[in-house]
């Protein structure tokens, strides 16, 4: 009988434990195990506790606890998994927090010692350097860790040159089931015996590993239950064939017994990996085309692929129509779209690498030149060089572009993995396109063409008993397909608790009993991810979804319509973890969690969370949780999800639409109220605005007020004008009309040389109106000396800070009142421009989701005709309106930082043309992603420390290391405030930049 594992052990436990525990049930551990009950695939199920540990000593801990106890341990690194691997009912043990380092690298004999939980693309930027990569490529690289790779035996786009991880994992530490710590590496003869003479669990396993496997017969039937030699993607049941082809058991081989070969794809079911040792390839030629292969049909482009690997290409990938729909009107992916012509059923991406551009020329013209003798394609556009990105980020986001499909008919991965010998995969993909048709299933087909691996993803609905029924259905016929073929039921995703159920009808009776024996001799007490591969439950169960669950429905402030519902949204996230991105590989998606490196701070544990509670929350109010508030606790609204999620799950509109329903149960806290009321308590400061400033700025009175409110010392308080834009405006004007009057020379002597351009309505919003006044006055000053004649329409505050406060009910009233404001004022359909990214860009955003039907038609004649000022002037820049002549010829850089807001609803476009215009201005994008102000976040006592550590991620480090002479620009009002807080750099507003590159000339 095993003991009962209680909370008391887990603070035993604690005691000594230097990493992170979550097991009880306050809300915190509780959101915790929510977040971690889901990976990247179907499946759902509470862990007992997870554990984030710092050290080996805290994994060895853990293991003597799930001996103790019979609980088993889940190693988990980025959770991208697709097949339920980091899913179960034990204790989650995710190593990615801790575990990050790259220990050794050696270029002279190209290896490279790293921690599990050090990503693939971040180790490929550390190596880049010394001119070496770490191959395996999974379109998940930008987050997919070392740690993962190994379980799974991950590889990806470019396999068929580079690679699995099996065959760049050269030794691996590991601690064993009793805890004990050992290395797996090559070992000569002499050595394995020594080994299995040990007296220890790892002599155990050597010897008994031996008697398993040391037996002609065994040997025989291994060699004729796994897939054909041909196929290189074999990842199904753990890899016999691989740790059997050595000296030990084929006396006529030369190559070493080494474990890690059975430890690549064992999916954290044998030994916790504690570091590896990788091997290294050079970096490939430089020079990079990428074929796109338009074709009519599947089949077509699967047979252009085997013409194609004639040709020895460093990949060949494909995308179907479907995908390649999703992108039409995506932010992030439209633009990517630039190498379609036509409307082709499926494009086949064929790369080549070489030294020179002749060369590549050479070798994508022979191979389009058969492709075309076999009628095969009918456009071939070559794309070159960094163009080839925008084209494999297409491919690569494909999991998460056809998530956008509506309704509860969902692609779901289930065959997405069987891998078949490329020269049988037309056959095969005929075959499984007839299983699919005779079930009524559309599918969308993609990946791996060149290495027999398409990734088949049918639609199923698992809300209902039948799409579950199905579910199981499509696999186990597709199994008999695969293994009519000699296929793979899986070739790169893994078994997990998904394909576990298939093993013995793929493998056999015989070498099924083998891998459970094997299990048994590595971990008898399954204290390592217990029924994954071998003993798995059935495969329909534990799903995400339960069947014929109807959740209720629930009222929104929000319109959520086009997503179809708050929970439909929160829903699409399919779980990919491209929001664990790292400052490494750029973006801004998401900044919580580049600080934190915490998946709680992550878009997907904000999307799990909060559909977690809409779908089985049984108050009147299913946001009614403290769970969900811990987990958006550090959203920072950027919304980078809204732009770089390829799902498009939008978590800052949830987040505000969370708050208030939260708020309306709770009460709104004092401070949330303050900051909702910003614009108000500066209206009112207004009419002292010395004293007010005094306050602000005294060290004695203002950190009183910092105390008071919850604000971090460290921040100074924003001041006041001494007079608002909106009475400076209305002076000027009198002043104005005065003079015309009385025939004086204009303000400006610019305006009388530039020609009239026209009427320009300036949206004077609250930061600007009340603290930026003077950025305020030079925009008009600007503006008017460009030709435009500014005039301030009647409206109200934007309702920004209500709404990143989550008071939605408020947001709405202003929203209503300023779109009735401002639709009257565009009757003469002059534009509405705006200087504060965050305020002007609601109109185009928020605004059209809040208003009620009635409202809609204005509010969207309001949201045709808002731009950024950016935006505006870059337009007026194109028409030839505004010349670079009038301008200053002096040479500058310029460094400019993007607003998140302006990068997830525009681009950073218009503000790079507006800036250089002046003829000899220099203009370089800083590759940063949020801030870290985030308007009151970094304000906010308890959040202060994260918002500067995103700040110095990137921007901070940057902007120091800057000269004087270097122009910092950055047009959201925060960004400015941060970069001085955290730099003491004072960064300009482009507006200011330009103004004063008006005058110098
Ligand atoms: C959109 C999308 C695209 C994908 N594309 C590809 C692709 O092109 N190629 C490909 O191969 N895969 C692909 N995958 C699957 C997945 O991303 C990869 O398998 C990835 O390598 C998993 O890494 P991870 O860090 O997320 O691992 P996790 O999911 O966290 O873990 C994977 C396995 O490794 C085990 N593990 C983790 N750390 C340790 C450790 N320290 N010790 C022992 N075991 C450990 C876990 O228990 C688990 O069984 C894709 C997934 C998604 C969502
Ligand atoms: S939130 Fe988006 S990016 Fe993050 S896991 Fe979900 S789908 Fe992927
Ligand atoms: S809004 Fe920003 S901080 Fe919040 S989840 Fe999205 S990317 Fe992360």
């Amino acid at each position: 009988m095993s003991k009962k594992l209680t909370i008391s052990n887990f603070k035993d436990l604690q005691v000594n434990f230097a990493g992170e525990l979550f097991y009880d049930n306050s809300a915190e551990h509780q959101a915790q195990k929510l977040i971690y009950s889901t990976d990247a695939s179907v499946y759902q199920e509470k862990p007992i506790a997870v554990a984030v540990p710092k050290t080996s000593t805290d994994i060895q801990a853990l293991i003597q606890l799930a001996n103790e106890y019979q609980v088993t341990l889940i190693p988990r690194s980025a959770g991208t998994s697709l097949a339920g691997q980091v899913v179960g009912k034990g204790i989650i043990v995710d190593i990615s927090k801790y575990f990050n380092q790259i220990l050794e690298v050696n270029p002279e004999e190209r290896w490279v010692r790293v921690q599990p939980g050090v990503i693939r693309d971040d180790l490929n930027a550390f190596l880049k350097p010394y001119g070496l990569l770490f191959g395996p490529e999974t379109s998940t690289s930008s987050r997919a860790m070392i740690g993962g790779m190994i379980g799974n035996n991950s590889c990806g786009l470019h396999s068929i040159v580079w690679g699995d991880t099996r065959t760049h994992l050269l030794e691996a530490k590991v601690l064993l089931s009793d805890g004990s710590e050992t290395e797996f590496k090559a070992l000569d003869k002499k050595s394995f015996y020594e080994k299995a003479r040990l007296s220890t669990l790892e002599g155990h396993i050597y010897r008994e590993v031996h008697r398993a496997l040391n037996n002609p017969l065994i040997q025989e039937s291994i060699e004729n239950a796994f897939p054909n030699k041909n196929l290189t993607r074999r990842n199904t049941g753990y890899a016999l064939d691989m740790l059997s082809d050595n000296e030990i058991f084929q006396p006529a081989s030369h190559l070493s017994f080494n474990f890690c070969k059975l430890l690549a794809g064992s999916e954290g079911t044998l030994a916790f990996v504690t570091e590896a040792k990788l091997k290294l390839l050079p970096l490939p030629p430089t020079e990079t085309a990428l074929v796109c292969i338009h074709c009519n049909s599947i089949g077509e482009s699967l047979h252009a692929n085997l013409i194609a690997l004639k040709h020895h290409p460093m990949a060949s990938e494909l995308v179907d129509k479907y995908i390649l729909d999703f992108t039409k009107g995506h932010h992030e992916y439209h633009k990517n779209r630039f190498f379609i012509e036509g409307d082709p059923q499926a494009i086949l991406m064929v790369e080549f690498m070489a030294d020179t551009q002749e060369q590549l020329t050479q070798m994508c013209n022979a191979m389009i030149q058969d492709l075309k003798e076999a009628h095969l394609g009918y456009a071939y556009p070559i794309i070159r060089g960094a163009d080839t990105k925008p084209a494999w980020d297409v491919r690569k986001a494909g999991l998460g572009l056809i998530r956008n499909l509506p309704g509860d008919t969902q692609p779901v991965n289930l065959i997405e993995d069987c891998a078949v010998a490329p020269e049988h995969l037309p056959a095969y993909i005929d075959e499984l396109g007839l299983l699919l048709e005779k079930h009524g299933l559309n599918a969308s087909y993609y990946a791996h063409a060149g290495a027999g691996e398409l990734h088949v993803e049918p639609m199923i609905n698992l809300k209902t008993e039948e799409g579950k029924q199905l579910f199981r259905t499509v696999l186990a016929e597709t199994a008999a397909l695969v293994k009519k073929y000699d296929g793979s039921l899986s070739g790169e995703h893994g078994d997990g608790r998904l394909r576990g159920e298939f093993i013995p009808f793929m493998m056999g009776k015989e070498v099924y009993d083998l891998f459970r024996e094997i299990k048994n001799i590595f971990d008898r007490k399954k204290v390592f991810n217990a029924n994954k591969i071998v003993d798995t439950p059935p495969m329909n169960e534990f799903l995400r979804y339960e069947a014929g669950k109807v959740p209720n429905k629930v009222e929104t402030i929000f319109d959520f319509s086009k997503q179809e519902s708050i929970l439909r949204l929160a829903e699409k996230c399919s779980g990919s973890g491209d929001c664990r991105k790292t400052e490494v590989t750029g973006g801004t998606m998401c900044p919580s969690y580049m600080a934190t490196r915490q998946e709680k701070d992550t878009t997907r544990a904000r999307a799990n969370i909060l559909r977690q509670f809409l779908t089985n929350s049984t108050q009147n109010n299913p946001f009614n949780h403290p769970e969900i508030k811990e987990v958006m606790d550090l959203c920072l609204s950027c919304k980078g999800c809204k732009a770089e999620c390829p799902s498009q799950v939008d978590i800052a509109k949830m987040k505000a639409e969370f708050l208030q329903h939260f708020y309306d149960e709770n009460g709104i806290p004092l401070r949330t109220k303050m900051i909702g009321n910003f614009t108000k308590s500066q209206a009112l400061g207004m009419n002292f605005p010395k004293i007010y400033n005094f306050f602000a700025q005294n060290t004695f009175t203002s950190r009183l007020i910092k105390k008071t409110l919850g604000f971090a010392q460290e921040r100074s308080l924003p001041t006041l004008g001494d007079i608002t834009l909106r009475e400076w405006q209305l002076k000027r004007l009198k002043t104005q009309a005065k003079r015309q009057k009385n025939s004086i020379k204009p303000l400006n002597f610019k305006a009388s040389k530039i020609r009239k351009q026209g009427k320009v309505y300036l949206f004077c919003d609250e930061f600007t109106n009340y603290n930026d006044v003077e950025l305020g006055k030079t925009t008009i000053k600007l503006l008017t000396a460009l030709g435009y004649e500014v005039h301030i329409p009647e409206h109200i505050e934007s309702g920004r800070t209500y709404l990143s406060k989550g008071m939605v009910k408020e947001a709405q009233k202003i929203a209503i009142q300023n779109v009735k404001l401002l639709a009257k004022a565009l009757e003469d359909q002059s534009p509405i421009i705006g200087i504060e990214p965050s305020a002007i860009l609601t109109l185009r955003d928020e605004y059209l989701d809040l208003v009620p039907p009635e409202y809609r038609a204005e509010a969207e004649l309001v949201a045709d005709n808002t731009y950024l000022i950016d935006e505006f002037l870059a337009q007026e820049i194109d028409k030839k309106r505004i010349s670079s002549d009038w301008f200053t010829k002096e040479k500058r850089l310029i460094k400019l930082h993007g607003h998140c807001h302006q990068k997830a609803l525009s681009s950073m476009i218009p503000t790079k043309k507006l800036l250089s215009l002046p003829k000899n201005f220099e203009v370089q994008l800083i590759p940063s992603g949020c801030c870290g102000m985030a308007g009151s976040f970094g304000y906010e006592e308890e959040h202060y420390e994260t918002s500067m550590k995103i700040g110095e991620l990137v921007l901070f480090p940057t902007v120091r290391q800057q000269p004087q002479d270097v122009l910092i620009a950055a047009p959201g009002t925060s960004c400015r405030h941060q970069i001085k807080d955290g730099t003491g750099r004072i960064a300009l507003h482009p507006i200011e930049i330009l103004w004063n590159a008006l005058n110098e000339s």
